[in-house]
C-alpha cells in the first residue's frame, strides 16, 4: 500500500485530502483490465469513464462559475494517484487539461462554453499542438504559418509528437502569425479535428505507447473567432499553461516512482535469499532508503510548486521547474532500483516495473526536457545576482 502519510502536510486542505480518497478507491474500482494493445480504444473509454465519475471536472473550469479556476494540487493528487494504477489512465486525464488549458486560463466565454462542457464531461478529447519537426525544445522558432485572409486565418505547415493526435476532437494550435520576430510573433487557436484541411499524416509509436501523431495543415481555413487571446499572445499562452501543468507532469512521476517503491518492498519482503528474506540484505534496504528519499523529495517539491500557484503566484517556472526536473530524473532512478530488486523478472515483458521502466523515459523529455528546466532553474539565479 504506498505511504500517504504526505496527505497532512499542509500543502493540503481537506477537500484535497477527500479528493485523494475518492479517486484513490475510483482507481482500484476501475483500472484492473486496461488494454494497453488498443491504445486509442482505451483512451475514449477512460476519458468517458473520468468524465461520468466527475474527475474531469478539475482538468478545466467551469464556463458556467466565473469564480471557478485551475486548483493545481487537486489535478496533481489525480494524477499521482492515476499514474501509481495505470499510466494510460494518467495519460487520459492529463490531456484533457493541457488540452484545454488555454482556453480555461484565456479562452472567451464563446470559446469555453462551445468546448470546455464537453471535454468536462469526458465527450470531447482535446490536445495540445506546440511542437513541429524542427522545433521542440526551441518553442519561439515554430513555423506553421497562420495567414490572414479576410474573416479568416490559413493554416499551413506541420506539428509533431502530438499526444491524443489522432483520436482528438479539439486541438490547441500554436502558429506563427508574425506580429513580431521569434516568440513575439506566435498566436494560439482553437482548431477542430474535422476542420478541412487538417489531417494526421502518421501516427508515431513510442516505447510506452499512446495517441501520439504528426499532423500536417493545409489551407486549413479557421474563422479568426478562433484566435485564443490577442495575436502574438500565443508564446505567453503556451509557457502559462505549462506553468500549470509541469507540476502535474512531476506528480505522475512521482506516482510511477510511489508504485515501484511498493513493488520493491513487496518483492523484497516475500523472496528469500541465501536462507533469509532478501529484506534481511543490506544493500537492499539502503536501495529502499533511497527511494524512499527521492520520492518524499520529489513529492515535497511537487507539492510546493502547486500549493504556491494555488495561492494565488502568476508564474511558478522556477518552483515547477525544480519538480519536475527532481521528480521526473529521479522517478527513473527509483524505477531503475526496483528492476534490480526484481532480478529477472524486472525486465521480464508484461512485469509492473518493466512497465514503469518504459513509461516514466519520455516525462524527462516533454512539457521541456530535463536540461531546459535546469536553464529555466539557473535563470532564475542568474537574475537575483
Ligand atoms: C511521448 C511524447 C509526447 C509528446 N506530446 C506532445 C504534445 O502533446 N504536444 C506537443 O506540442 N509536443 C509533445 N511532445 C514533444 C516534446 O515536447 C518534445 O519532444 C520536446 O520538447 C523535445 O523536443 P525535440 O524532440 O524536438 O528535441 P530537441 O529540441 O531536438 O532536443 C533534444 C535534446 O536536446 C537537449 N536540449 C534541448 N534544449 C537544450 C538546451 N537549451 N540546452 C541543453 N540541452 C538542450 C535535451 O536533452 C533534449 O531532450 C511529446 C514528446 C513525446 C516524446
Amino acid at each position: 500500500m504506498a505511504d500517504r502519510s504526505f496527505l497532512s502536510w499542509p500543502f493540503f486542505d481537506d477537500r484535497h485530502r477527500e479528493l485523494a480518497d475518492s479517486i484513490e478507491k475510483w482507481a482500484e474500482d476501475n483500472l484492473g483490465g486496461i488494454d494497453h494493445d488498443n491504445v486509442d480504444e482505451a483512451c475514449r473509454v477512460l476519458v468517458s469513464q473520468l468524465g461520468e465519475a466527475k474527475f474531469l471536472h478539475h482538468t478545466a473550469i467551469d464556463p458556467d462559475n466565473a469564480a471557478s479556476r485551475l486548483d493545481v494540487r487537486s489535478l496533481c493528487l489525480i494524477r499521482e494517484t492515476l499514474a501509481r494504477h495505470d499510466g494510460l489512465a494518467d495519460f487520459a486525464f492529463a490531456m484533457q487539461g493541457l488540452g484545454t488549458g488555454a482556453l480555461s486560463l484565456f479562452g472567451s466565454q464563446g470559446q469555453k462554453q462551445s468546448w470546455l462542457h464537453k471535454t468536462r464531461a469526458g465527450e470531447a478529447l482535446s490536445a495540445f499542438a506546440l511542437s513541429e519537426p524542427q522545433s521542440g525544445s526551441d518553442v519561439a522558432n515554430i513555423e506553421l504559418a497562420a495567414t490572414r485572409d479576410g474573416v479568416d486565418y490559413v493554416l499551413n505547415g506541420e506539428k509533431t509528437w502530438i499526444s491524443n493526435g489522432g483520436i482528438a476532437d479539439l486541438y490547441t494550435l500554436f502558429a506563427r502569425t508574425g506580429e513580431g520576430a521569434g516568440a513575439k510573433g506566435i498566436s494560439a487557436f482553437i482548431v477542430p479535428a474535422d476542420t478541412p484541411g487538417l489531417r494526421i499524416a502518421e501516427r508515431l509509436e513510442t516505447i510506452a505507447p499512446h495517441p501520439l501523431a504528426r499532423l500536417v495543415f493545409e489551407n486549413c481555413r479557421i474563422p479568426a473567432s478562433a484566435l485564443i487571446g490577442a495575436p502574438g499572445q500565443g508564446f505567453r499562452i503556451a509557457m502559462s499553461v505549462l506553468d500549470v501543468f509541469r507540476s502535474t507532469v512531476a506528480a505522475a512521476a512521482l506516482g510511477f516512482a510511489r508504485r515501484a517503491l511498493d513493488e520493491a518492498v513487496s518483492r523484497a519482503n516475500g523472496r528469500h535469499l541465501f536462507g533469509a528474506p532478501m529484506a534481511d540484505l543490506q544493500m537492499v534496504q539502503g536501495h529502499i532508503a533511497d527511494m524512499a528519499l527521492d520520492i518524499d523529495a520529489a513529492a515535497l517539491l511537487v507539492y510546493r510548486a502547486a500549493w504556491l500557484k494555488d495561492s494565488g503566484a502568476e508564474r511558478v517556472s522556477r518552483e515547477a521547474a525544480m519538480a519536475k526536473l527532481y521528480a521526473t530524473d529521479h522517478a527513473q532512478n527509483v524505477i531503475d532500483k526496483a528492476v534490480q530488486i526484481h532480478g529477472g523478472d524486472g525486465v521480464r515483458k508484461g512485469s509492473i516495473v518493466e512497465r514503469l521502466y518504459r513509461e516514466i523515459r519520455a516525462l524527462r523529455i516533454y512539457e521541456g526536457a530535463s536540461d531546459v528546466q535546469k536553464i529555466i532553474i539557473a535563470r532564475h539565479e542568474l537574475a537575483r545576482g
